[in-house]
């Protein structure tokens, strides 16, 4: 079977391997869709040794079943999650893995089979397509996430900063939400583009004008209600203060760079929500499914596994081009 693996600095290779074996507790899966995430910034840095196949974005059909692997049979179509929890303290008892201290992060979606453990599988939903379903695990679990700790009402005024494909299904869900302020900051215009197509009332390039003096304007010069931050930078961080007005709550995704002393910013609170938990998958599901959300719409490109060198180049150093980029292996 053929598998990507990342050999050098902007450098994939395909390179014929064995076919992984179940284990007793996993299944075998034959991958059918991987998206490139914003996090595979493995991509332009020196290759290490036993590097293991990336892509934690995917989906897939079983093929096989370990011994003691009951929860789905073979032709089972399935979606992968990428936190494998230790199973044996607090947190993975309550099923919040993501806060298990010896959590593994499990990757493997860029090649043709890979053996995951039972409790890394959610099933997939029938009629779903397999650029769709890559989307039903990370793409849709981390903004959904962020609405839950940072929940908004209809009359908010809010913010989403950084508008790469996460950003963009922020503005998506915020307007199913019924928001109707939502403005977009990012420094591609392509991109803000796309974020008024989606539903973004309002849009600011930094490039282009002074990001807390336009929020002011769009904000009756109150500041907006919430923020949604993707980008982990110092001038960002103080701009997402300056612009969110006495009393507002900020959410992170990825954690704040720089100096800032939360005193000078009065009653304000911030929120780090990080990936989705398992248990949240049913639930996303159903907000898609309701909400009639075309997550394709994120979607610019599908590579086959043979040209994922193109589909990264054009992920990473095309963004005016491109947004979700899914690679197929059908
Ligand atoms: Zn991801
Ligand atoms: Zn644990």
């Amino acid at each position: 079977m053929k598998a990507a693996f990342h050999t050098g600095k902007k450098e994939i290779s395909i390179r014929e391997i064995d076919m992984p074996e179940p284990g007793e507790n996993e299944y075998l899966v034959k991958i059918k869709s991987c998206a490139i995430c914003g996090s595979d910034i493995w991509w332009p840095n020196d290759a290490v040794s036993n590097e293991p196949v990336h892509g934690h974005e995917s989906a897939g059909e079983i093929v096989k079943c370990g011994k003691n692997a009951k929860k789905f049979k073979s032709g089972d179509k399935v979606v992968c999650y990428a936190i494998l929890g230790c199973g044996k303290c607090v947190h993975c008892a309550k099923g919040m893995l993501t806060y298990c201290k010896a959590k593994k992060f499990v990757e493997g979606g860029f090649q043709e089979y890979a053996a995951f453990n039972e409790s890394l599988l959610f099933p997939c939903p029938e009629n779903t397509d397999w650029v769709t379903a890559s989307l039903l695990s990370d793409a849709i679990g981390v903004p959904l996430r962020g609405l839950r700790r940072l929940p908004v009402n209809e009359n908010d005024t809010v913010s989403v900063w950084g508008l790469g494909p996460l950003g963009l299904l922020q503005i998506m869900f915020l307007k199913a939400n019924g928001v109707k302020k939502i403005i977009g900051i990012d420094t591609v215009n392509e991109r803000l583009e796309s974020a008024r197509k989606l539903g973004a009332s309002d849009t600011i390039n930094p490039k282009e004008k002074d990001t807390v003096a336009g929020l002011m304007g769009l904000t009756n010069s109150l500041g907006t209600d919430k923020a949604y931050v993707y980008i982990r930078h110092p001038k960002v961080t103080e701009d997402v203060f300056k612009s969110t007005r006495d009393g507002a709550s900020i959410c992170t995704f990825t954690g704040l760079d720089g100096k800032y002393e939360l005193q000078e910013w009065y009653e304000r609170t911030l929120v780090w929500s990080f990936y989705f938990m398992s248990s949240e998958y049913e639930e996303n599901l159903k907000f898609i499914k309701e909400k009639n959300i075309e997550l394709k719409s994120v979607v610019s490109h599908v590579y086959p596994l043979e040209k994922i060198n193109e589909a990264f180049k054009k992920r990473f150093e095309e963004q005016d081009k491109s947004l979700k980029i899914v690679i197929n292996m059908n």
